[in-house]
């Protein structure tokens, strides 16, 4: 028997003590097994039941009774792997649960491997790959937009979207092999303007879920965004008023936040990761030296970076260093403590940075424009969870190779090459979208993509 003809079993609830946990068996021999472990209180046997039934009783390790436990039977193809599948629920202590498992175990389940539920669910044609990205995009969610969103594609809008893309150019594909395989054939000539309009449609189709990406991605998983300013700028005291509460030490000795120090806030739906850096300085204390190296690096991975300057003061070297690390980043300069006289040159800044925000973080002014603009720089303002998105790096990959592809058919095609060279082109984009969706993906890729997954989804 191979691994995915075996019955897998997984507690499917977070670790930990909870009033009630579930634990999922999936396999031809599912129900089989957790008969010889479940008793109900009624007598009847789980595999009397059909599908979507339940029973409520007790687990036996041997003769002796380890929880009370409800048992779910759904039955083959009418479950979430497409398996038989019961789940069954017992008391949420962290031992019970294990003890449960053990026994289900020893009855002849084997332990399932993290995504593996989804992986079959796959497998037997319940979900595609985009689809069960689209779960693990819902369990990550962390707010309204994102989750409705992930639900989006966990139904499928992304795979519709890409299905839609795909028909048109599996058209042209098989047109032009006709054309140029078969001359001989009255095949309809073709018309290669026609083409290139429908190629056109196809790269603005990709381009725009590729726009969309790092919006989506701000709605639901979140994005890095970096806070970075010289010291006692104000960057704890603005990120504590982000976060709404004190995490960052704020104290009035320069070089105070030593560390980077990483919160997640959701500002109007939009999520950042923000981490408050040490301040960019030259300085001889090493301590401080290694947090300024991170600071650089975090600025050079952040999607988006508020760049805090205090308005209080006259600019300085270290804020001109800061305002070239930013330069052709996504940044919002901030003109913090604007309670406070202003000394320092805001044109410098525009112009170098763009409009600036001005705000005084110690009263909270300024707060609401400060959002605003985050969530206009992200593109999430007007974002809507009802529209196709992409949910992760593999999938904006595949995007990008399809819509590379099909820039070099519509380039052949203008340049005159021979038709079947833009049909090869042309293919690529077709098998990178199918390898979106996994229609056409491989078993390295499809591993990988469920060894994402937790335990027991
Ligand atoms: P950081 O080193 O950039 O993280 O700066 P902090 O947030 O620790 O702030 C340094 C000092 O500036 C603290 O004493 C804050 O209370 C003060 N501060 C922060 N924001 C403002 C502001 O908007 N106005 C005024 N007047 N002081 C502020």
């Amino acid at each position: 028997m191979t691994h995915n003809e075996k019955t897998i079993a997984a507690i499917a609830t977070p670790a930990g003590v909870g009033g009630i946990a579930t634990l999922r068996v999936s396999g031809a021999e599912a129900i089989e097994i957790c008969d010889k472990a479940f008793v109900s209180a009624k007598g009847k046997k789980l595999s009397q039941l059909s599908g979507y039934s339940a029973l409520y009783g007790k687990i036996y390790d041997k003769k002796q009774p380890v929880d009370e436990a409800v048992c779910l039977v759904f039955k083959a193809p009418h479950s979430f792997t497409g398996e038989d599948v019961v789940e069954i629920t017992c008391h949420g202590g962290t031992f019970v649960m294990q003890k449960v498992l053990r026994v289900i175990l020893d009855c002849g389940a084997v332990p399932a491997e993290a995504g593996e539920f989804s992986k079959r669910a796959f497998l037997n044609g319940k979900i595609d790959l985009s689809g069960a990205e689209g779960i693990m995009s819902v369990i990550n969610s962390q707010g309204e937009q994102g989750l409705s969103a992930s639900l989006n594609i966990l139904e499928g809008s992304l795979s519709r979207k890409t299905d839609e893309i795909n028909n048109s150019l599996l058209e042209i594909c098989a047109h032009i092999s006709a054309w140029v395989d078969y001359p001989d054939e009255e095949i309809e000539e073709i018309n290669e303007d026609e083409i290139i309009v429908s190629l056109k449609q196809a790269q603005s189709e990709l381009q725009s879920l590729l726009d969309k990406f790092d919006s989506g991605m701000a709605v639901t998983t979140g994005v890095d965004a970096a806070i970075i300013g010289k010291p006692n700028a104000g960057k704890s005291t603005i990120m504590n008023l982000l976060t709404g509460y004190d995490r960052s030490i704020v104290t009035d000795v320069k070089g105070t936040t030593r560390d980077v120090v990483e919160e997640t806030v959701n500002i109007d739906g939009c999520i950042l990761r923000l981490s408050d850096t040490a301040g960019i300085r030259d300085t001889g204390d090493t301590v401080e030296m290694l947090g300024i190296e991170r600071s650089r690096e975090k600025i050079r991975r952040s999607a988006i970076v508020l760049a805090v300057f205090d308005s209080g003061d006259e600019l300085t070297k270290e804020d001109k260093d800061l305002i070239e690390l930013c330069k052709n980043k996504p940044v919002i300069p901030i003109l913090n403590k604007n309670d406070t006289a202003c000394r320092i040159d805001k044109d410098y800044i525009t112009s170098a940075l763009g409009e600036a925000v001005e705000m005084s973080a110690k009263d909270g002014t300024g707060l609401q424009e400060l959002k605003d603009r985050v969530t206009t720089l992200l593109g999430t303002k007007n974002f809507d969870p009802n529209a196709a998105m992409l949910a992760n790096e593999r999938q904006r990959q595949c995007c990008i190779k399809a819509l590379d592809s099909l820039k070099e058919a519509e380039f052949a095609l203008s340049a005159g090459v021979t038709l079947d060279a833009a049909g090869v082109c042309i293919d690529d984009a077709v098998s990178a979208l199918l390898e979106l969706t996994g229609k056409k993906a491989s078993q390295a890729v499809v591993d990988k993509v469920f060894s994402n997954f937790c335990v027991g989804k």
